[in-house]
C-alpha cells in the first residue's frame, strides 16, 4: 500500500489547482524545465532503477525511456505557447454582429496509471501534456516495476512542485482509492482487463478516460523485400525490452517459402545483436517477473522453436524465440505475447493474412514490410490499427506530429506532441454578441400572433 493517502494526495491537489497555481504559462514552462533538469540529473538513477527491474541496459534505457520525455518536453516547450492560445472561428451570418473563440483551459487534476514496461517513459510522457495543458498532475506508477516507482517518486518530489504535482506510490488498492476521488480526467496505460475495471470506475464520477492499451500487432512481410533487412528490423522492434513492449510485433503473417528465409535472417540478426548466448549479452533484458516468466513457458509447451526456446526461471531470462509454422489456434496466437517470442504463421497469399487480421480485435500497430505499394494501400484501406509502419516497426512514435493510440480493444484516445495538450485540455467555446442591435430578435416569440386579452 501507499505511505501516502491518496484521498489527501488529491485534495491538495485540488486546492493547488483552485488557486490557479498551474495555470500561467510561467509556471507550466518552469515545471517542464525542472522535469528536463530531473532527467539529466536523475538520468543514472533512473538507469539503475531500469535494471534492476528489467535488466534494461543503459542506451536502451536512454534511447526509449528517458530520450523519449525529453523529446516530448523539448517539443512542449517549443510550442506550448501557440497550443495554448485561444483561436478565432467563424461565425455565421445568422448569429452575426458577434465573435466566437475556442478557449483552452486545464481539465484540473489528472490521474495517469502507468505500466511496468517502460515505467519511466509512459508515466513521463503523459505527464508532459499535463502539465504544458496547466493540470494539476497525480502520477500512479506500476508497482510491478518497484525500483523505478521508488525512484520516480523521489526524483518527482525533489524536482517538481508538490502543489501540482505528486506521485503516489502503490499497488491495486492504491489505484483504486485514487479512481473512488473525483478527477478530471484518467489517463491509463496497461492491459485491457485492467482498462475495464479503471474506466468502470471513472465512469462512477463521469471522469473521462484515455485508454492506452496492448494487443497482437501483426506483421506482412512478403518476396518483394531484402528479407534480411527486415529480419534486423523486426528483430529489433521485437526483441527490445524482451519483447516487453505494447507495439512490438506480436505474430508474422508470410506465405511458407518467405517463412523459412525470414526464419533463417532472424537467426542471424539474433546473433548479431545478442550474440551466440543472449543470456550473456549486457543488451538484452529480462521478463518483469516470475509469473509472466511462466506465463511465456508455458506458451512454448508444444511448439517446436527454430530459434532459442530457452527459459530460466531463476534468472528471469527468455531467450529471442522464433516459433516456424505457429498455428492459428495455437495459445501464442490467442492473447498478447508481451514476452520475446515471434511466432510466424504461414498464409496462402495477401488475401488471407488481410483476413487473419481483420478476423481479430484491432491491433495497436500493424506492419508491413513489401516494396508493393498497392499492398501498402491494401492494408491502409482494408484494415484498421491504432498506427501503421511500413518497413519500420514501433519508430511512429518517435514522431510527435502523429497520434499515438489504439483504437477499438487496442485503446480510446492517444498523445504525443499537441495531441497530448489536447487530451489535457478543454476547449471552450467562447462567443460574445453586442446587445444592439438585437438580431436575436427575430428568434423572440410568440411566434404567432397574440390575441387581445391574453
Ligand atoms: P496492467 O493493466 O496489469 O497494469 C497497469 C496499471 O494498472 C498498473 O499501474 C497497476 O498498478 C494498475 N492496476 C493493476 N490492477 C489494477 C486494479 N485491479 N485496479 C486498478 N488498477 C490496477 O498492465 P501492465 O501489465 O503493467 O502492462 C502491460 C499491458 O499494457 C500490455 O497489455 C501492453 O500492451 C499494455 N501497454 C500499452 C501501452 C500503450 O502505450 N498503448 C504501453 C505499454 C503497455
Amino acid at each position: 500500500m501507499s505511505t501516502e493517502d491518496p484521498a489527501e494526495v488529491v485534495r491538495t491537489l485540488r486546492r493547488g489547482f483552485d488557486s490557479g497555481l498551474t495555470k500561467p504559462l510561467a509556471w507550466r514552462r518552469a515545471q517542464l524545465v525542472a522535469l528536463r533538469r530531473l532527467l539529466l540529473d536523475g538520468g543514472a538513477e533512473l538507469e539503475r532503477a531500469l535494471a534492476l527491474d528489467l535488466g534494461k541496459s543503459s542506451a536502451e534505457a536512454q534511447v526509449s525511456e528517458i530520450g523519449v520525455v525529453r523529446a516530448e518536453v523539448d517539443h512542449a516547450l517549443r510550442h506550448m505557447r501557440r497550443w495554448a492560445r485561444s483561436t478565432r472561428v467563424p461565425v455565421p451570418v445568422a448569429v452575426a454582429p458577434a465573435s466566437a473563440r475556442v478557449v483552452p483551459e486545464p481539465l484540473g487534476v489528472v490521474l495517469v496509471i502507468g505500466p511496468w514496461n517502460y515505467p519511466v517513459q509512459l508515466i513521463l510522457a503523459p505527464l508532459v501534456g499535463a502539465l504544458a495543458a496547466g493540470n494539476a498532475v497525480v502520477l500512479k506508477p506500476s508497482e510491478v516495476a518497484p525500483a523505478t516507482s521508488a525512484a520516480l517518486a523521489r526524483l518527482v518530489g525533489h524536482h517538481l512542485d508538490p502543489r501540482g504535482v505528486t506521485v503516489v506510490e502503490g499497488d491495486a488498492g492504491t489505484t483504486t482509492e485514487l479512481l473512488s476521488q473525483r478527477l478530471d480526467h484518467v489517463f491509463f496505460t496497461g492491459g485491457g482487463a485492467v482498462a475495464r475495471i479503471v474506466a468502470r470506475a471513472a465512469a462512477e464520477n463521469l471522469t473521462p478516460v484515455t485508454l492506452e492499451l496492448g494487443g497482437k500487432s501483426p506483421v506482412w512481410i512478403d518476396d518483394t523485400v531484402d528479407v534480411e533487412a527486415a529480419a534486423r528490423r523486426l528483430a529489433w522492434g521485437k526483441f527490445m525490452n524482451a519483447g516487453q513492449t505494447c507495439v512490438a510485433p506480436d505474430y508474422v503473417l508470410a506465405t511458407p517459402p518467405v517463412a523459412s528465409r525470414l526464419t533463417a535472417a532472424l537467426a542471424v540478426a539474433v546473433t548479431a545483436f545478442y550474440g551466440l548466448d543472449p543470456a550473456a549479452s549486457p543488451d538484452y533484458g529480462r521478463i518483469v517477473a516470475d509469473r509472466h516468466v511462466d506465463r511465456l513457458a508455458s506458451l512454448l509447451e508444444g511448439e517446436h522453436a527454430a530459434v532459442g526456446g530457452t527459459v530460466d526461471r531463476g534468472t528471469r531470462y527468455v531467450a529471442p524465440t522464433v516459433v516456424d509454422g505457429a498455428r492459428l489456434d495455437s495459445p501464442l496466437l490467442a492473447e498478447e505475447i508481451f514476452g520475446p517470442i515471434l511466432p510466424i504463421v504461414h498464409v496462402a497469399d495477401l488475401d488471407e493474412a488481410i483476413r487473419v487480421v481483420r478476423s481479430r480485435e484491432k491491433p495497436l500497430a500493424l506492419y508491413v514490410f513489401s516494396s508493393s505499394r498497392e499492398v501498402e494501400r491494401r492494408f491502409l484501406r482494408e484494415t484498421s490499427s491504432g498506427a501503421v509502419g511500413v518497413g519500420v516497426p514501433s519508430a511512429h512514435l518517435l514522431v510527435p506530429g502523429l497520434p499515438f493510440g489504439g483504437v477499438g480493444a487496442s485503446g480510446t484516445g492517444a498523445y504525443h506532441g499537441k495531441r497530448s495538450f489536447d487530451t489535457f485540455t478543454h476547449e471552450k467555446a467562447v462567443l460574445r454578441k453586442p446587445l444592439s442591435p438585437d438580431t436575436i430578435a427575430l428568434a423572440y416569440p410568440p411566434f404567432t400572433p397574440r390575441r387581445e386579452g391574453i
